[in-house]
């Protein structure tokens, strides 16, 4: 089937789905008002207003509905209206939605597209499948709630979200994955694992790390702030709210002030940065440069804020408050080059640390873009010249750089073949440029030093939600929070157990003790669900011979050692990042 063919023809059939769907819904439940029903990455959804909440009983109900209309095999019949008539039809049947969206479209819009199907009717621009026998495999996933139009100012409607393929094999294979991802949703775990929360309480899309959250955090960090400085960076600290002139200097309260968070201090209005870069002019200007300071690395590990809808907010994934492993580097255009080749070995090295596979896209030149030919032609040369240099395959996206320069976009691969944006390397022409940032050359005269903005792993909160489910919350040992957990067979042990806790503590080995009055196969199984990497188990024989027995998360025990040896052990995993 043609369809099946292209990302296009699947968004079609989704997109068709969709319609299917909601004539399901209402014709097996009265007074449902429908709001929209996109195609989406992996599927569809449709808003419904409706004064129940939909159960999983429902879903099947509407699932079953949905394959009578299949089989009844109706056209989707499409029909122009003009403005009038189209909100003459929707008022008519009370979809209210329908009417908003038709009074918000652009006054020059006089005529409106409307699509049916055995009896119900759409607004929409289509394209279609030409009938409803067309739909080989679908499913309805859930229900989840979602405002009117994503602004939480608005009313709550609720979304059923269903996925389609052209095949049936095609479907199964999805829900197999979708299976399998659920069993690593970060959130989840993390509240298995007692990594995190979010509380209604403090605030959508703001993440309350508990203390093993917060370790794992720091190891991350620990890491950040070593591989850079190997890598001649510097470390710096700017203020977390910038006054608004310096932001209106830099263009992102003309091209990103929706994004903005505003206070004010003594009658002066201040921006929540959502970026680090000003700071970082900031200190480049401090002084007159000469090439021969250059490059400069300025590294952050900068806290920033971005509005995000709330029906977009996801765990860790999509936050309103994170922090980057943000960079920026001055240079003259003949270290351009190097300069990048570092970056990407950087960003190489950090994928095979942390266990990952990756992609790799350059990003050209777009339409309206700023700068002079020949600073676009240098930039994309010296990007894709350092992809080049370093041997990567990548695949090109022209014209999709941004308006102020070329990127590199580095996607990582997680366990279930899941693509992640994470590093990302941007020339910028523009903050140099207003900044009126210079360097003496060596010719005496002042130049314009090139700007990268890089980050490596990108949002670490991110970094970590993705960490959390490529591991199903068993991380590798150098990530665990807790590396060891001393478990004792009777009460006798306890005083060696608070030996060896001693010894593993002060050699830095994140360990725990468990010695409760509880059965051995009881403590063993909650350590293994909490999957910290080690279980010590202490008897009398261990305690006589002054040895360890591990035992491993995944059930394999290891021959007997002593304390110290245990501790190499533990040590070596953690310098090999394993
Ligand atoms: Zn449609
Ligand atoms: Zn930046």
């Amino acid at each position: 089937m043609a369809y099946s063919s292209s990302r296009e023809g699947l968004q079609i059939i989704r997109h068709s789905t969709a319609h299917v769907m909601a004539q399901a819904v209402q014709d097996i439940f009265k007074d449902v008002r429908i709001a929209i029903g996109p195609a989406i990455e992996d599927g569809f959804y449709y808003d419904f207003d409706y004064a129940k909440s939909f159960t999983p009983e429902d879903l099947e109900k509407i699932e079953a509905r949905m394959k009578e209309i299949i089989a009844a095999d109706y056209p989707f019949q499409r029909r122009e209206l003009s403005r009038d008539e189209a909100l003459a039809l929707f008022r008519e049947k009370g979809e209210v939605y329908k009417v908003e969206l038709i009074n918000d479209l652009p006054e020059e819009v006089t005529e409106v597209s409307i699509y049916s199907q055995g009896g119900y009717t759409d607004l929409c621009r289509g394209p279609h499948i030409p009938s409803t026998g067309m739909i080989r495999a679908f499913k309805l996933l859930n229900v989840a709630g979602a405002y009117w139009r994503g602004d939480e100012r608005n009313k709550m409607l609720q979304r059923i979200y269903g996925t389609g393929f052209a095949a049936k094999e095609e479907l199964d294979e999805y829900l197999n994955l979708l299976e399998e991802a659920k069993k690593r949703d970060h959130r989840r775990i993390g509240r298995e694992l007692d990594l995190f929360q979010i509380s209604e309480e403090a605030g959508a899309g703001l993440i309350i790390y508990h203390p093993k959250g917060a370790i794992l955090r720091n190891i991350i960090e620990d890491w950040e702030k070593k591989e850079h400085q190997k890598r001649g960076y510097e470390m710096v600290i700017g203020p977390q709210i910038l006054k608004v002139d310096l932001w209106k200097k830099s263009g992102h309260f003309d091209h990103y002030r929706e994004n903005m968070y505003f206070t004010e201090v003594e009658g002066n209005a201040y921006g929540i940065k959502p970026m680090n870069c000003l700071s970082h002019m900031l200190i480049y200007k401090s002084r007159i440069r000469s090439y021969r300071d250059l490059p400069l690395r300025y590294f952050e590990l900068g806290t920033v804020h971005r509005h995000e809808k709330t029906g977009v907010l996801h765990g860790l994934l999509r936050v309103r408050q994170f922090t980057q492993d943000d960079a920026h580097i001055l240079c003259t255009p003949e270290q351009l080059n190097s300069e990048i080749r570092a970056v990407v070995d950087f960003v190489d090295y950090a994928m095979k640390i942390f266990g990952f596979d990756y992609e790799v896209e350059l990003s050209t030149r777009p339409e309206n873009s700023i700068g002079s030919d020949r600073d676009w032609e240098l930039a994309e040369s010296a990007l894709r010249q350092a992809l080049n240099d370093n041997g990567m395959a990548y695949d090109v996206n022209e014209g999709d750089g941004a308006f102020y320069g070329p990127k590199i976009d580095f996607k990582l691969k997680d366990a279930l073949k899941r693509k992640w944006q994470c590093a990302t390397i941007q020339c910028d022409f523009t903050l140099p440029e207003r900044f009126d940032l210079a360097y003496i050359g060596a010719d005496g005269e002042k130049h314009r030093p090139v700007m990268l903005h890089r980050v490596i792993l990108g949002a670490i909160e991110r970094f970590m939600g993705v960490l959390i489910e490529h591991y199903t919350g068993a991380f590798p040992v150098w990530l665990s929070p807790v590396q060891a957990v001393l478990l004792t067979v009777t009460d006798k042990q306890i005083p060696y157990g608070e030996k060896v806790f001693k010894v593993l503590a002060e050699s830095g080995i994140r360990a725990e003790k468990d010695f409760r009055n509880e059965k051995l196969g009881y403590k063993i199984r909650e350590a293994q669900a909490q999957k910290i990497p080690y279980m010590l188990v202490m008897g009398d024989r261990e305690v006589e011979t002054e040895r360890l027995s591990p035992r491993r998360r995944d059930g394999k025990n290891l021959d007997a050692l002593s304390v110290g040896a245990f501790v190499a052990l533990i040590e070596d995993k953690c310098r090999k990042h394993e």
